[in-house]
């Protein structure tokens, strides 16, 4: 199997997402309702099953992962996944996305079992706003959570803030300040169409290059090259003049980065998206239950590759919100 998933537009693609669960202790308004109806349990991967689609992801050439959900460190046993990944030969990079709450109590587990990088959702600063982006009240327990990681020893701890019109505006800098602080670094995303309740509109995410500009007003920043491997990220990086440390901006929906994307992601249960906006996906999980070989998933999977969309149209006249949500899909 010395194929690499190469799609019709050139790129080839080495960074999988994986996302463990569908569920999550918080209800972010941009992200889920509510009330949700989770996914049984019958219908995701196991772990077991998590490890053999890696092993065919990596044989194709992922040499990236990242964990995910709704929110992995709800599923017991992530750090037992970890430590399995960690042992994949032609695996370079594994990390994890969490709304940092469990991190009080697995921080060290995961740090044991081999992760090293992990980002984390703070959205705000400010209790009430925290209470309303993710209808709970639990501000200082995540802050705990940050805190765990760190005294761990965690390189890099990444923060990431959700940038929403009306609510992120006043705190840019605030957030931009407690980074710089704690040696986190800070990225914010754009807010996308891939919430639950419809809340997006186009006057809902405030794009990257304001939120720039309001941290170089304040903290001097220079732009960081990205070559090589680095012309994928998902963010745009700044250096602070007066640091190593960094702040970035996802903008996905001003400055869309679909020509340069490597990344594919399966979901909770064991469907191939190749964009977090496709309208189709590709079962894997149903076919390796009914035991089709390795072979034959890496032609599923290729084949899906193959058939990438071009870039998501969220600014287009025909744009197509997709039916999962991003607790659904694995952000
Ligand atoms: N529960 C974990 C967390 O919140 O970090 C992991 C899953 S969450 C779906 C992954 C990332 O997607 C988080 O950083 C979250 O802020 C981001 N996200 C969720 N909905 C989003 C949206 N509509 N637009 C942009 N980012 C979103
Ligand atoms: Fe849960 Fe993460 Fe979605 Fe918030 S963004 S509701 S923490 S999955």
């Amino acid at each position: 199997m010395k194929q690499q998933m190469l799609d019709r537009f050139g790129r080839i693609h080495t960074n999988l997402r994986i996302s463990v669960t569908d569920v999550c202790n918080f209800r972010c308004i941009y992200c889920m309702p509510e009330d949700m109806t989770f996914m049984p349990d019958a219908a995701l991967m196991t772990f077991d099953e998590i490890l053999h689609l890696a092993r065919i992801f990596v044989a194709l050439g992922a040499n990236k992962v990242r964990i995910t959900g709704g929110e992995p460190l709800v599923r017991p046993g992530v750090p037992a996944l970890i430590r399995q990944l960690t042992q994949l030969e032609g695996l370079k990079d594994i990390s994890l996305t969490t709304n940092g709450i469990g991190l009080i109590k697995q921080a060290q587990a995961l740090y044991d079992a081999g992760l090293r990088r992990i980002n984390v959702s703070l959205d705000t600063l400010n209790e009430e706003k925290f209470e309303q982006m993710t209808r709970r009240k639990v501000l200082s327990r995540v802050l705990e959570g940050l805190k765990a990681a760190h005294k761990c020893g965690f390189n890099p701890i990444k923060i990431n803030a959700v940038a929403m019109r009306g609510f992120t505006d006043d705190e840019i800098v605030d957030l931009a300040t407690f980074a710089r602080q704690n040696d986190y670094q800070l990225r914010f995303i754009e807010f996308m169409p891939l919430d639950a309740d419809d809340v997006w509109g186009r006057n809902m995410y405030i794009p990257g290059k304001e939120i720039i500009g309001k941290i170089n007003a304040v903290y001097p920043l220079t732009p960081v090259t990205q070559n090589g491997e680095a012309k994928s990220d998902t963010a745009q990086r700044y250096r602070f003049s007066d640091s190593e440390n960094e702040v970035g901006v996802i903008s996905s929906v001003s400055e869309p980065f679909c020509e340069n994307c490597n990344r594919v992601r399966l979901t909770a249960d064991g469907k191939l998206r190749t964009c977090l906006f496709s309208l189709t996906e590709t079962d894997l999980l149903t076919p390796l239950r009914e035991g089709v070989a390795d072979d034959g998933i890496a032609e599923l999977i290729l084949n899906a590759v193959e058939q990438k969309e071009a870039g998501h149209k969220i600014n287009a006249a025909d744009f197509i919100k997709p039916e999962r949500n991003m607790s659904r899909i694995g952000g």
